[in-house]
């Protein structure tokens, strides 16, 4: 073990409380996508108490920001993120029990993300500091990624061009390196435009574009069974016409289509399109259609991913303590064993491993495995090189997004998940910033995949 991997493990112990305290209270201020103002601040507040330089608001965002410290290169990123999701609010139980009924709940661990982050950037400064070492290190606070936002905007005026390489991580129900795939994204919506006509004294002066709408949507059936079969098509009326006795003039309906490539998504959007003017000429109405949001696929890199593992490896899992083994099992016992052997599976966990919660490190997998999901971090990987690991923060088979992940995310649990992430990535991060041919290695990889997307 390098003297820097344990100055880290040092660091990070000796803030624990700290950090904990600050996931915490944005666990408890549950803040939704752009609305993450008090969480935002409190990150502020903590990194420019630790001497970064702050620039808040970002990209058209008042909760985005970028807090920097040191000069020239290397520049490494760290990404943060901090929103809550919608009805998700929970106590700290084992027993679904919300705080507040409907109220916004920390369903994805972001409390943990962000606040991991921020330690992992300060602990990184602290060496850069102590051992007088050149370079950058950022965290960039990012909001809204369950709008999948955030990033994308971000990425759009170009504020991640300029950094190296981008880490982070996720909270999850398992300690491994992310060799996950998530897929290329659009959403839009179409608009068909027909003629009002009353239903019953004079139909055949109407062309219903609610006809078009569902025609529309016979057609997205009968494409499905000719794509590939990772990809997926889901709609939602959001207009069917005012009332019964009226052809409606107009309808609309929104889609999501997503493929695991870009390329692969584009021509499916097309093909979507050609249905969607199908549908418009056999009605006799006009269509349009507008791209609301889209992310790419993510871009993995080998390189970084070896890096992170070899963090993981060499930094000790949390040890958990018989109450939180004990709350755990509570927990995994709400939910279906299905998901229990599912992630028993995926993490190749052995008998003789903990199966409530993690506490070996999976091995690393060198073939990528394609998740229909979408994340906003894959628009930060297709611009610059970009890895992250998932950590134990909750029992084995908890499914994402549901009251099970409030719960365990503002326990120890999760607090012991985040302290483990944060000393992995700034022990990474260490690397980078004192092996240039480490930066290099995951640059060259990262241009590779460019080339070869590209031809
Ligand atoms: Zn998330």
């Amino acid at each position: 073990m390098s003297s820097f991997t344990n100055e880290i493990i040092r660091f990070i112990d000796k803030n624990f409380e700290q950090l904990g305290d600050i996931s915490l209270r944005i666990w408890n201020f549950a803040e939704l996508p752009l609305e993450e103002k008090r969480s935002s601040a409190i990150l502020q507040e903590y990194l420019a108490d630790n001497c970064f330089d702050l620039t808040i608001g970002l990209a058209g965002m008042d909760t985005a920001f970028l807090a920097s410290w040191g000069s020239g290169s290397p520049v490494i990123g760290l990404l943060g993120e901090f929103d809550a999701l919608p009805e998700m609010s929970q106590h700290i139980s084992s027993e679904k029990k919300p705080i507040i009924e409907g109220a916004p709940g920390h369903a994805c661990g972001h409390n943990l993300l962000g606040t991991g982050m921020a330690g992992a950037a300060v602990a990184v400064k602290e060496l850069l500091k102590k051992h007088s070492l050149p370079g950058t290190i950022r965290f960039y606070g990012c909001p809204a990624e369950e709008t999948m936002y955030g990033k994308i905007k971000m990425d759009e005026e170009h504020l991640f061009d300029d950094a190296d390489i981008c880490l982070s991580w996720h909270p999850k129900d398992g300690n491994a390196v992310s060799n996950f795939i998530h897929s290329a994204m659009v959403s839009l919506q179409f608009n068909f435009k027909g003629k009002a006509a009353h239903a019953a004294q004079s139909p055949e002066h109407g062309r219903s574009a609610l006809d078009a709408v569902e025609l529309m949507n016979v057609g997205a059936n009968y494409l499905r069974e000719h794509m590939i079969r990772e990809a997926r098509i889901h709609y939602v009326i959001t207009n069917g016409g005012g009332r019964p006795n009226v052809v409606p003039s107009t309808a609309e309906s929104w889609y999501y289509v997503r493929a695991p490539y870009k390329e692969q998504l584009d021509e499916l959007v097309q093909r979507l399109i050609d249905v969607s003017r199908g549908a418009a000429l056999m009605t006799g109405t006009q269509v349009s259609h507008e791209i609301l949001s889209g992310c790419h696929n993510t871009v993995l890199n080998d390189s970084l991913n070896r890096l992170l593992y070899s963090s993981m490896t060499r930094i000790p899992v949390p040890a958990w303590s018989e109450e939180e083994l004990e709350f755990a099992a509570k927990l995994q016992a709400t939910v279906g064993k299905d998901l229990l052997r599912e992630a028993i599976s995926s993490y190749e966990i052995t008998e003789s491993e903990g199966q409530i919660l993690h506490n070996k490190v999976a091995p690393l997998r060198s073939r990528p495995v394609f998740l229909a999901a979408s994340t906003d971090v894959s628009n930060v990987s297709k611009t610059v090189p970009t890895a992250q690991v998932f950590t134990c923060c909750m029992p084995l088979g908890t499914p994402g997004h549901s009251w099970q992940v409030t719960a365990s995310v503002g326990s120890s649990i999760g607090q012991k998940g985040m302290s483990y992430a944060a000393k992995v990535v700034a022990d990474a991060a260490m690397v980078l910033f004192t092996k240039p041919t480490e930066v290099q290695n995951a640059q060259r990889e990262f241009a590779r995949r460019q080339e070869k997307i590209s031809s």
